[in-house]
């Protein structure tokens, strides 16, 4: 199939900004205007709740909100169902005390789905290195009503793990450059290059794959940091299993005692897991999460959830 026939089928998403109203008022208002929950392909006017994603509705693929009086006001999120999985498995802490780090924040859809599960409360550092894509960041959050957020324009692996300020950081969201290459929804996606020779193509990835492992060891070194979502929108194993097996074995993840979350910890309602000989540990991949963008209906992706371990002793404590 090609991208734009695997995209018709991939249902409309949209996330219920529940900084603004809850998802059963979203519900009743769309069944007011017509709409009836038969589902997203069953008619124009057929919706669902998602049944992994809590504030997740499906619509048909043909649906235009984009100058709907709800989406402009921000209480419409429009975000692919894979791109909800990270925050959603971070599942970040919602008092007032809690203190959160988006590391690569912009455009922003999962920084203000953060700032929401924290039911706006407590704080939540959002990093963003790029200044155009900082002020899109920034344009995104006041639109959907985010009280709890510090957007930083700076470069996350500058950011001091011993600085005060961050001290008290207990989960982290990494959602890094990647290839991009499980987007299939997006027309303004560019491809990844048909004419570009297998060893380019290699480098490159290596490249991203070097940086991506050097942003998780940086978010280990963070002294209260308990949970850390490493996800990325691409494919292949050289940025998604290989570099998850290579965070595994760094001094930071030793000496910080991380480990993967178990399956039970990691959407155990999702079907589709890791690749397990892409990995040290082949059982390690039943706690990793993968989308594939013939077969899931969303994009293609991937997310790790690393935990630190602790001892007896301390948890007897
Ligand atoms: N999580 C975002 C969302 O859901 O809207 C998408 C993030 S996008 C895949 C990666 C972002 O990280 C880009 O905007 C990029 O400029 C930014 N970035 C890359 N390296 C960074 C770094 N070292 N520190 C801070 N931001 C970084």
């Amino acid at each position: 199939a090609t991208g734009d026939e695997r995209a018709a089928k991939i249902p409309r998403y949209v996330r219920i900004n529940t900084s603004c109203w809850s998802t059963e008022e979203a519900v009743e208002t769309f069944i007011a205007r017509g709409y009836s929950l038969d589902g997203p392909f069953a008619h124009s006017k057929g919706f669902a709740r998602d049944e992994h994603i809590p504030d997740l509705l499906l619509f048909s693929p043909d649906i235009q909100l984009s100058d709907d009086p709800l989406y402009t006001a921000g209480k419409l999120i429009l975000q692919d169902k894979a791109s909800c999985f990270p925050a959603y498995i971070l599942s970040p802490p919602d008092d007032d005390n809690g203190v959160v780090i988006d590391a690569t924040a912009a455009p922003g859809n999962k920084t203000s789905h953060l700032s929401a599960l924290m039911q706006n409360k407590g704080t939540l550092y959002a990093f963003e290195r790029d200044k155009r894509r900082f002020a899109t960041l920034q344009m995104m959050l006041a639109k959907a009503r985010c009280k709890n957020v510090q957007p930083v324009n700076a470069d996350f692996l500058t950011v001091s793990p011993d600085d005060p300020k961050y001290n008290s950081v207990t989960h982290i969201l990494l959602d890094p450059s990647c290839s991009g290459s499980g987007i299939v929804n997006r027309l303004d996606h560019l491809l990844e290059s048909e004419s570009e020779s297998m060893d380019d193509r290699e480098t490159r990835l290596n490249k991203l794959a070097d940086f991506q492992l050097m942003m998780i060891k940086h978010a280990m070194k963070f002294p209260s940091v308990k949970r850390i979502v490493y996800s990325t929108c691409s494919i292949h194993a050289a940025e998604n299993e290989h570099v998850v097996r290579d965070a595994l074995q760094s001094e930071e993840c030793l000496s910080g005692r991380f480990d993967l979350a178990s399956p039970g910890d990691v959407l155990p309602a999702w079907k589709r897991r890791g690749i397990p000989e892409e990995m040290n540990n082949p059982a390690d991949a039943a706690s990793l999460v993968r989308c594939s963008p013939g077969e899931d209906a969303t994009n293609g992706f991937f997310v790790s959830l690393f935990v630190r371990q602790i001892s007896t002793a301390e948890a007897e404590n």
